[in-house]
């Protein structure tokens, strides 16, 4: 089978590699915000050429507290999309704000700026842009379009490791960026981690404080925190493991590449291809099929497996029925909900098994 992730076949090299950086943290005897963490934050910071990173327990807690560590909170709206990770809204919810979910645009997945005008109005503080399935589009005209309404443009990255726009990384064009390092992102940990990024000093400081109980010093607490932080051994081991991101995110482009040209089938449509070349960096490969269920079951008697992201958006989940929305509601969301389809595209996959997975889809 061919499976969505398979970490198992991962290089030797690696392994060889986190291994020795879990020993090394052993051998420390100091587990919890140390010299470990300081160097992964300098690390990412740099590779995405922002001045701070505040590592963070997972991503839900890096949009949560990018949000409190803005003020945004009860009586405040961000605005958001329905077609996501479940985390990105919590978060809203979890910082006490009120989520208002836009529409997206069919060719992307990506939120629709029309639809997230028609959600916007004085309560609004914030914008979170997903970068969804790894694709950073147009984020200079999302930071101008956010200036221009006087609200935060914050960058969901969970899922866009290494995605530029215009040479510049994702989640430094807004107020802050939120990396999650769960196991199956582009970067991920061996367990939960995430990562805010800013430019924003006093932001930084903040969150900082937030994330280790609202402590200024210790036993000094400034203001009502929780316990979010990045420890020793995840951080040792994503500094090994970020070594190999931009050889893993070449591969996952050259399947990605394979499979816009080889998959041709009336009942399959593909995604825009990235209008730039390191805009996208393929965590997820998304089509929509007009008979899903019976794709996947055809892929899976091919031995091909796939997952949906996502069967059922934000605004459809039991918890979340009343949330506010674009007043033209959201149809294109729902269209993609119902047609979406992820095929494996993961970097240990070989050119044989890209071949079986595109057989597959063609033969359907
Ligand atoms: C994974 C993910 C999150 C949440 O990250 P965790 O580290 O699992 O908390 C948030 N947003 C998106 C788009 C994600 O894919």
């Amino acid at each position: 089978m061919i499976l969505m992730n398979d970490f198992k076949r991962e290089p030797e090299d690696l392994r060889q590699a986190m291994a020795s950086a879990v020993n090394e943290v052993l051998g420390s005897g100091w587990f919890i915000l140390g010299a470990q963490l300081e160097r992964f934050e300098t690390a990412w910071a740099q590779r995405c050429q922002v001045a701070h990173g505040v590592g963070l327990g997972n991503g839900m807690d890096a949009i949560e507290l990018a949000l409190r560590g803005l003020g945004i909170g009860p009586g405040d709206e961000v605005v958001t999309t329905s077609m996501t990770a479940f985390a990105t809204v919590l978060a809203v919810i979890r910082a006490g704000a009120t989520p208002v979910l836009a529409d997206i645009d069919a060719d992307t997945a990506l939120l629709s700026m029309a639809s997230v005008g028609r959600c916007i109005n004085d309560r609004t503080k914030a914008v979170i842009l997903v970068h969804l399935y790894g694709q950073a589009h147009a984020v200079d005209e999302w930071a101008r379009f956010c200036k221009h309404h006087g609200v935060a443009l914050v960058e969901d990255c969970a899922q866009s490791h290494d995605a530029r726009w215009s040479g510049q990384s994702c989640g430094t064009f807004g107020v802050a960026g939120a990396f999650s390092f769960y196991p199956t992102k582009n970067l991920g940990a061996l367990g939960d981690a995430g990562m805010l990024v800013t430019h924003d000093d006093g932001l930084a400081t903040a969150v900082r404080q937030l994330r280790n109980y609202g402590q200024r010093e210790r036993y000094h607490h400034a203001v009502l925190g929780m316990n979010s932080r990045l420890d020793e051994m995840q951080a040792a081991i994503l500094l090994e493991r970020m070594k190999w991101l931009i050889p893993f995110t070449e591969r996952r482009r050259a399947i990605a590449a394979r499979y816009l040209d080889g998959i041709r089938h009336p009942d399959f449509e593909l995604l825009a291809r990235p209008a730039q070349a390191d805009a996208h960096v393929y965590h997820l490969f998304v089509v929509r099929s007009t008979r899903r269920d019976a794709a996947v079951a055809h892929l899976q008697a091919c031995g091909v497996q796939s997952h949906i992201h996502y069967p059922v958006p934000v605004h459809k989940q039991a918890p979340c029925l009343q949330i506010g929305r674009d007043p033209l509601g959201l149809p294109v969301t729902e269209r993609h909900a119902d047609m979406c389809l992820s095929l494996p595209c993961h970097p240990q996959m070989t050119d044989e098994e890209v071949t079986q997975v595109i057989s597959a889809v063609n033969s359907f």
